[in-house]
């Protein structure tokens, strides 16, 4: 089988994009779930092309052979981790910017385009492309629309979702087919363009985006608040959304993380607080200040020991650059078993109340940093490398958080992807027909089951020769 399908995809991709050893295929066949399974792939095909997609996913087809399509591999459910016997289709040299259109506020991009450089190419035609993962240095776009990637400014502006117009997918059979449209509205069928967002990698594979833009923002002022208690800072995020305040940004950042950061980058962030909330406000001028000294009040009152407005851009900068550097530097100090849990905002002070509990009763550290304002949280279980007992409890726990996020009326995960992690997590949280209506799509999309088997729920198709 694994012969017969590498010859065909040889007629239509060079050699030299058609990696086999294994000691190159390894470091192409997982993203950052350190704790989620990983198989071996028969090759890493690099393509250059849609065309080259195409024929490389029709070749699997004939032959029943697994697709594990690949962005940057920054994903943190094991989304694009491979399966035995597969071929792991990496997209990142697909990395050109097609257009950028400043009449409609529109970029087309192929699917390699890094988060961070479409932002850049936008901004010299005075656009913004928002949607903003922390992992925007690395991760792909076309990784973004698969796990339809939230970040930092999406509680005012939304996720990936909210930007995707257009998207050029082969489908589970090799066919070449444009989803969606440029025009500012269009009902004409159903939303296939919207289905394939956030369906990681299991529908289809991405092979351009066409985005919608905004103008770029005003510039920002930046609320930070210190809390002695973890529960209180979850208690601030509730007012805020309660005194109908929508900030650009509001992240929590806990004791763990501030300490993990300090000790990697020598920053002077460790404050002595348990938590820190980090809030970013848009709106220009006095409307902007005044918005900004509603939340301080909000932070007081819900028991900052300190909240201020910042004064020194430079400082406020360096403050979301911490933020944004907290997974990275915790993963320094060992595996880090990631959640992603969404709950109402209303329930933020609960659920980090009950992470706290889950967290003693278990003995284990659980870190906590949050894109709070959407009451997205992202507790990340630390255990020390070789602690196998730490590791049981720790997987104990997961699965206790995804339970109580089910139990608040949120979902098992907000914008990582249910990948191989949250198997278990998806089934406990939709009803049956809801699941069995996936598996459908699936079915109708993938009929062999080639894309992405494994992942999000279990394959539906046969993969044989
Ligand atoms: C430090 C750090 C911070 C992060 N912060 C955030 C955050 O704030 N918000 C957030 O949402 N995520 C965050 N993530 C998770 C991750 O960056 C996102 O899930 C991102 O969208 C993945 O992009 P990628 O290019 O790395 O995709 P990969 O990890 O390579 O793949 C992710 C999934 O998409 C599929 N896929 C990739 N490309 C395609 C394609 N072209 N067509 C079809 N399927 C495809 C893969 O099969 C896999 O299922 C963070 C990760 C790290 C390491």
């Amino acid at each position: 089988m694994g012969v017969a399908v590498l010859d065909e995809v040889l007629e239509h991709v060079p050699a030299e994009r058609v990696l086999r050893d294994p000691a190159v295929t390894a470091g192409l066949s997982a993203d950052q779930a350190v704790w989620a399974p990983v198989g071996v792939p028969l090759a890493v095909v690099r393509a250059r092309s849609a065309e080259e997609v195409r024929a490389v996913v029709a070749a699997c087809y004939r032959h029943g052979v697994p697709v594990v399509p690949r962005g940057a591999g920054t994903g943190l459910s094991g989304g694009a981790n491979a399966t035995d016997g597969c071929i792991v289709l990496g997209l990142d040299r697909m990395d050109a910017v097609v257009e950028i259109n400043a009449l409609e506020r529109l970029a087309v991009v192929q699917p390699g385009v890094v988060n961070d450089d479409l932002r850049a190419a936008v901004a010299e035609h005075g656009l913004w492309y928002p949607p903003d993962p922390a992992s925007s240095p690395w991760s792909t776009i076309g990784g973004n629309v698969a796990t339809n990637a939230g970040g930092l400014r999406c509680v005012k502006y939304g996720v990936t979702r909210d930007y995707v117009l257009e998207l050029e997918v082969v489908t589970g059979t090799g066919e070449l087919v444009r989803l969606g449209r440029r025009t500012a509205k269009g009902v004409a069928g159903f939303d296939l363009a919207g289905l394939m967002v956030g369906s990681e990698g299991a529908l289809g594979i991405v092979t351009e985006v066409t985005v919608r833009l905004r103008p770029l923002p005003p510039p920002a002022v930046t609320v930070a608040g210190h809390f002695d208690s973890l529960v209180d800072a979850g208690s601030a995020v509730r007012a805020v959304g309660a005194a109908g305040i929508t900030p650009a940004a509001l992240e929590l950042v806990d004791r763990h993380c501030l300490q993990a950061v300090d000790a990697w980058k020598n920053m002077g962030l460790s404050v002595g607080a348990e938590a820190v909330l980090l809030a970013r406000v848009d709106e220009p001028g006095a409307t902007g200040e005044a918005i900004a000294d509603r939340i301080v009040e909000c932070f007081e009152t819900a028991g900052a020991g300190w909240a201020a407005r910042s004064t020194d851009a430079a400082e406020a900068e360096a403050l979301f650059a911490a933020r944004r550097l907290a997974y990275p530097a915790l993963e320094r100090l060992g595996p880090v078993l990631t959640e992603d849990v969404c709950v109402p905002k209303e329930h933020v002070p609960e659920m980090l109340g009950r992470i706290e509990k889950l967290a003693a009763g278990y003995d284990l550290t659980i870190a906590n940093i949050a894109h709070a304002g959407d009451g997205n949280l992202h507790p990340l279980i630390i255990v020390a490398p070789g602690d196998d007992d730490a590791r049981v409890r720790a997987q104990a726990a997961f699965e206790e958080i995804l339970d109580a996020a089910i139990f608040l009326g949120g979902t098992v995960t907000g914008e990582h992807g249910v990948g191989l992690l949250k198997r278990g997590g998806l089934e406990r949280e939709m009803a049956p027909e809801v699941l069995a209506m996936h598996r459908a799509v699936k079915a109708a999309l993938d009929p062999r089951g080639i894309l992405n088997p494994g992942k999000v729920f279990d394959p539906v198709g046969q993969s044989t020769e």
